[in-house]
């Protein structure tokens, strides 16, 4: 089977079996790593190893602290504010789909925010973003937040903005899915259940200086000062879910890095987006230029065939391609994990379907 969810999604064949063979005797230790003590030596071993390798895929700057966190994004969508805004201050909030849309309304609660909604619609329907360089931005903000790619609208970018601020990226459903300049960032957050690894653990990657006060009234498990300083460990991180992202770090080196990601992602994408465009059946509503490489919302030529086209294609193997409740139609997702014969298999299922009920 080919799992195309949006998340919790795949994760690579080998770290699963991988997983499976080590699940009950870890490394001969007599038990399962999720059994063992997050302060074990071999387990602190596995944590380190993890973040050694997420540093070296992303090439990540020395002042940057890397945190293995809980909560998920929407832990994230609170710990931002709370950890980096100042009372009296106040951060810009990019809203370029729904998630971005839900951190805004998780922030209110703890400071002064200033949305910009950049979604726009063109008279033929087409779904679009006004560019990074034209978002009006408050000078003197304590941070610009955005999600470069936005898992249920489909839309990506990849440019960011000119600005002094800090900026603050949700990276949830694209990390890892190509290379990027993380020292143009102030912090980047992914929740691990799309290009990482089980949910339960969350990244935090944030730079030095933008760690909060030491008296700082955050919630602990929260707080990223606090994060840094116990090396993840201030409380019991997600140990299972921390050793299996190891795993998926390790596999996308031995892949070729994320450079070799990209690569991939591209031509899965390209070859997903091209058959749609050229049917006359199928269809993405999506500006070219920010088409997500990672989630591909289509829909069908006739609405009343949905349900079929779920049932038929998990017939085939093909599973979870209903669209997000907000969008309707299809959601094709698409992560490093998903090998081309994947999308091949799905278009093959496309054009069969065209063909009999188009
Ligand atoms: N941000 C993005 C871009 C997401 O795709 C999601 C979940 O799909 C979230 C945030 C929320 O993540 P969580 O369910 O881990 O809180």
């Amino acid at each position: 089977t080919f799992n195309f969810c949006a998340g919790p999604a795949m994760l690579p064949v080998a770290v699963m079996q991988q997983a499976q063979q080590e699940f009950i005797n870890w490394q001969q230790h007599g038990c399962s790593v999720m059994e063992m003590s997050h302060r074990s030596k071999p387990f602190i071993r596995v944590a380190a190893e993890a973040e050694q390798d997420l540093r070296d895929l992303l090439d990540i700057p020395a002042n940057y602290k890397v945190l293995f966190m809980h909560g998920g994004g929407r832990g994230q969508f609170s710990a931002v504010p709370l950890n980096l805004l100042k009372p009296g201050q106040s951060a810009d909030y990019i809203i370029s789909g729904a998630w971005s849309k839900s951190a805004v309304e998780e922030a209110v609660k703890y400071g002064n925010i200033a949305p910009q909604d950049i979604r726009q619609k063109s008279p033929g329907g087409i779904r679009t973003v006004v560019a990074p360089n034209d978002w009006q931005l408050t000078q003197g903000a304590a941070y610009v937040h955005c999600c470069p790619n936005e898992t249920v609208d489909g839309v990506e970018f990849t440019a960011l903005p000119d600005t002094n601020s800090p900026i603050v990226a949700d990276l949830s459903s694209t990390i890892l899915s190509r290379p990027i300049d993380v020292s143009r960032y102030g912090m980047i957050y992914a929740g691990a259940q799309k290009n990482i690894g089980p949910s339960g653990l969350t990244l935090a990657i944030v730079r030095e200086d933008l760690l909060p006060a030491k008296d700082a009234r955050i919630p602990s498990v929260l707080d990223y000062r606090l994060a840094a300083e116990n090396d993840s460990m201030f409380n019991t991180p997600p140990t299972f879910a921390w050793y299996l992202a190891g795993l998926v770090f390790k596999w996308l080196k031995q892949q070729g890095s994320v450079t070799a990601m990209a690569t991939r992602n591209q031509a899965k994408a390209g070859l997903l987006y091209d058959y749609i465009d050229k049917s006359d059946f199928y269809s993405n509503d999506v500006d070219k230029q920010y088409r997500s490489w990672m989630n591909v919302p289509f829909f069908l030529g006739d609405e009343r065939l949905n349900d079929m086209f779920v049932d038929q294609a998990e017939a085939h193997g093909l599973l979870a391609l209903k669209g997000h409740r907000m969008v309707g139609g299809m959601r094709a997702s698409i992560y490093n994990a998903m090998p081309i014969e994947g999308v091949q298999t799905l278009v093959s299922f496309m054009q069969e379907f065209e063909r009999v009920h188009g």
